[in-house]
């Protein structure tokens, strides 16, 4: 699709083939939202026929040309569709859509969802005359052209900071409202979970499978919201998972759920254990509203959110930690995760749940604080408590951290006969992410390149 077509009267191109474009700082007009705004979101609303101005777009605030050259402003879209055949629960998932349709329009770049949307313009596309106005026109465009059950749509995009700060309120209140509809829902009530394909553009191995108990990474997409997109477009990116035998409860393994992931991710990956971080995780696209990141000098795991911008105490950033992340592969402690995955009772419960958790940003502590058990919730360290690995040692020595006396228990083992809980020591050396085999190192996977040398030596690893 072009703007030969239906877009010839949009300055730019629009096309699928400018969803993997990436604008860097460099050639940047404006960022849209992103870690340096507080406030930014994104939502879509299915409202009655009567209350949606078919085909409006309205921007609120100055538009592109008219912001400052490099500047990071707040920004708010809200998409209203209404139809026949349209219900509430189909809103996560059409809101997901934004995403992929900003993606669409060469020299606009669109990351994340909800309230971490992150956007940049490129000066290009701006000196070519693209406008606000003009993303509200192709989204209603691509919107109408993928879900004929749309039959009405208007879009709002606001870059006045009071509108977005009264809207921001009004979008997270509505969040936290389809969020809540599956807590207290587990995953042996149902026969069924939900895979997402939608961020294969990015990671062609990764499946999110979506189950009442593990929302999926992105913290977009819950198991009503599957449930609801996989009935309207049984074909579509959302489909229905027959969970099958249960191999191993405790780590979450399905027969069903490998099946589809090994059909689906073109058998890069052949088995996922949903409650774990180690072993055979859920993949990690690009998505994930935050990451754990393995800390082997105690065998702890960290969480950092997207929009952390310090240091975690092993000195490495969000960013860094995300490049070990995502991909779509199975990384040892490198694992997505969303915020409502960590309100499950079934967080990592094979990994040791919130007892392996020890360092975290602390609003994110704050915001999980009703669900990070009581006697734990002061023993995590924040970037407050320490900036280091030797303060995160002492600290969790200080404090009695319940990791302590697992990795005594784990050295005693390793000793003897080797622990074999998941998520041990012996799970790491056995991994195969992780350095692994006499002399290696380290593995590298290779999707979708092409190779070329003159001379390859292959020499044998010292002892
Ligand atoms: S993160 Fe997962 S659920 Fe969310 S859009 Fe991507 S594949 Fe789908």
């Amino acid at each position: 699709m072009t703007s030969d077509g239906m877009f010839s009267d949009i300055p730019v191109e629009i096309g699928v083939v400018y969803e993997g474009e990436r604008i860097r700082k460099q050639t940047m007009h404006v960022e849209l939202g992103g870690p340096q705004v507080k406030e930014k979101f994104e939502i879509l609303r299915v409202k009655s026929p009567e209350e949606v101005h078919d085909g409006e777009v309205k921007v609120l605030g100055p538009d592109l040309s008219e912001m400052a050259v490099g500047g990071a402003i707040p920004f708010g879209i809200c998409v209203e569709v209404a139809g026949a055949q349209l219900e509430a629960d189909m809103e996560a998932v059409m809101e997901r859509r934004i995403h992929d349709f900003c993606n669409w329009i060469e020299g606009f770049m669109h990351l994340n969802q909800r309230d971490g949307i992150w956007l940049r313009a490129d000066k290009k596309a701006v000196a070519r005359g693209l406008t606000l106005n003009h993303v509200g026109m192709v989204l209603i465009r691509l919107f109408r052209s993928a879900l004929p059950i749309i039959d009405r749509i208007s879009v709002t995009l606001i870059t006045d900071p009071a509108l977005v700060h009264r809207w921001h309120a009004a979008a997270v209140q509505t969040y936290e409202e389809r969020d809540a509809r599956t807590r207290g829902m587990t995953d042996e009530d149902v026969d069924v979970f939900y895979g997402c394909s939608l961020c294969q553009s990015f990671a062609p191995s990764h499946v999110c499978v979506i189950s009442p108990e593990r929302y999926a990474n992105c913290g977009a997409i819950s198991w009503l919201d599957g449930r609801a997109a996989s009935r309207v477009d049984p074909k579509g990116p959302i489909y229905e998972i027959q969970k099958g035998e249960c191999i191993d409860p405790e780590t979450g393994e399905y027969e069903g759920v490998n099946r589809v992931v090994k059909e689906k991710s073109l058998a890069d990956i052949s088995r996922v254990q949903l409650y774990t971080a180690f072993g055979y995780p859920h993949t990690s696209c690009g998505c994930f509203e935050c990451t754990t990141f393995y800390v082997p000098e105690c065998d702890g795991l960290g969480i950092v959110n997207r929009d952390f911008r310090g240091m975690t105490p092993t000195g490495l950033s969000f960013g860094s930690i995300a490049d070990s992340t995502g991909g779509g592969r199975q990384v040892d402690g490198f694992h997505g995760l969303s915020f409502e995955y960590m309100r499950s009772p079934r967080f990592l419960r094979a990994s040791g749940g919130w007892e392996r958790i020890i360092w975290m940003p602390s609003d994110v502590r704050e915001k999980l604080k009703a669900y990070i058990p009581a006697d734990l919730y002061d023993l995590i360290a924040t970037e407050k408590d320490v900036t280091s690995m030797d303060e995160m040692l002492a600290f969790l020595r200080a404090h009695r951290h319940p990791i302590i006396a697992r990795t005594v228990t784990n050295e005693v083992s390793t000793s003897d006969t080797l622990g074999s809980a998941p998520g041990s020591h012996r799970d790491i050396r056995e991994s195969r992410s992780l350095p692994q085999g006499p002399g290696t190192g380290v593995s590298i996977t290779f999707h979708n390149i092409r190779l070329h040398a003159d001379r390859i030596f292959v020499r044998k690893g010292r002892k």
